[in-house]
């Protein structure tokens, strides 16, 4: 159902290139194409929950395996002549001209980007093996799963100490394993009041047997047994695009941008996680919604405009009688 692109110059010019088929992206394709768009989205394949098997917290789809969400998604914007492309985008020109790694250009009136944001992990051993897997950060997501179980936080962040206070509303048994995070006199108390133990020591490695995490082993060896661990990632939002066209970021390096996904730069939008790190699947979806409700009523605006100015020349007389 994915095209892949061979040409170089599609010559093709849409009402708007989507980058990124998430569920921001496709959302946002869907409500384009129902809105008799003519739209073209652009992925690379590479969703950021695709490490875990299910999906939860998403109304009506909760459990669901995430690949099969997008598959669900793409067929129905696809019934609506959505064109999907396999590919990544390299560049966006303003105007706009959007350039696939390969050569491919594709011509757009207006850009969304839903580009989504990766999670750099730290060097731990198991930990990149696990991800997603019994290796966590969102208790909302997955904590459910786990609960009553004897879980762990890493300190390997400082948002960790916020994490493990969360976390503990879904166990009694969590260890904090501040690691190399050198942790204040008021942020241990608040963990210990709160019944979370500390464990010293820096984190080898996590031990793992017969694809299942074990527990966690600490420098000198002692291994904590342990059903599940949660880190807190660094997010790093995919905005290469935005920034290249000139959006300007906030304090915290997130591209700034309204409540519709609007950024700065006319005629660029965006949704999700690549301007939101706490979009959850359900919620990258209504971002991408959004974003098509405005995009389209500033196409609207720019045909009505145009259509004016035609009708101006077309009949002069009209046109000089308001004045
Ligand atoms: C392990 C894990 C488990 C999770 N579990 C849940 C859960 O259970 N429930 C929940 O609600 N949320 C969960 N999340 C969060 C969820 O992944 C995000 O909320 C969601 O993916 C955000 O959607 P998005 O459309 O913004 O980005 P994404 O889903 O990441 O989609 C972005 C797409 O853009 C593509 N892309 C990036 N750059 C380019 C480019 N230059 N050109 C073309 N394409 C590009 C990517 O390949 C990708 O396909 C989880 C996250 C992780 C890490």
């Amino acid at each position: 159902m994915i095209e892949t692109m061979n040409g170089r110059n599609t010559g093709a010019r849409y009402d708007v290139v989507v980058v990124g088929a998430g569920a921001a992206g496709l959302s946002a394709a869907l409500l384009l194409g129902r809105a008799q768009r003519s739209v073209a989205v652009i992925d690379a394949g590479e969703p950021r929950n695709a490490p875990a098997a299910h999906m939860h917290g998403f109304l009506s789809r909760d459990g669901m395996p995430p690949a099969a969400l997008l598959e669900a998604g793409r067929a129905e914007v696809a019934r609506y002549g959505v064109r999907l492309l396999r590919g990544r985008v390299a560049e966006i020109e303003p105007g706009f001209s959007v350039r696939l790694e390969g050569g491919p250009v594709l011509g757009a009136r207006r850009i969304l980007v839903a580009t989504g944001l990766r999670d750099e992990l730290p060097g731990i051993a198991g930990v990149r093996e696990r991800w997603g897997k019994d290796v966590l950060h969102c208790p909302y997501c997955h904590g459910h799963e786990v609960a009553g179980r004897p879980l762990a936080v890493l300190g390997t962040h400082p948002g960790a100490v916020h994490q493990a206070l969360l976390l503990r509303q879904w166990s009694e048994d969590v260890v904090f394993l501040p690691h190399t995070l050198d942790l204040a006199a008021e942020e241990r108390e608040r963990l210990e009041a709160f019944g979370l133990r500390i464990v010293e020591g820096e984190i080898e490695r996590l031990v793992v047997e017969g694809d299942r995490l074990r527990g966690v082993e600490l420098a000198g060896g002692r291994v904590l047994p342990r059903a599940a661990v949660f880190l807190f990632p660094r997010m790093v939002p995919h905005d290469g695009l935005l920034t290249g066209l000139g959006c300007a970021m906030d304090d915290k390096g997130w591209v700034i941008a309204d409540r519709t996904g609007r950024t700065g730069m006319p005629g660029v939008w965006a949704a999700g996680n690549v301007i939101d790190p706490r979009a959850q699947v359900i919620t990258a979806a209504g971002m991408g919604s959004a974003a098509a409700f405005a995009l389209n009523a500033d196409l609207v605006d720019e045909d009505v405009r145009r259509a004016v100015e035609r009708h101006r020349t077309s009949s002069p007389r009209t046109a000089g009688a308001g004045r």
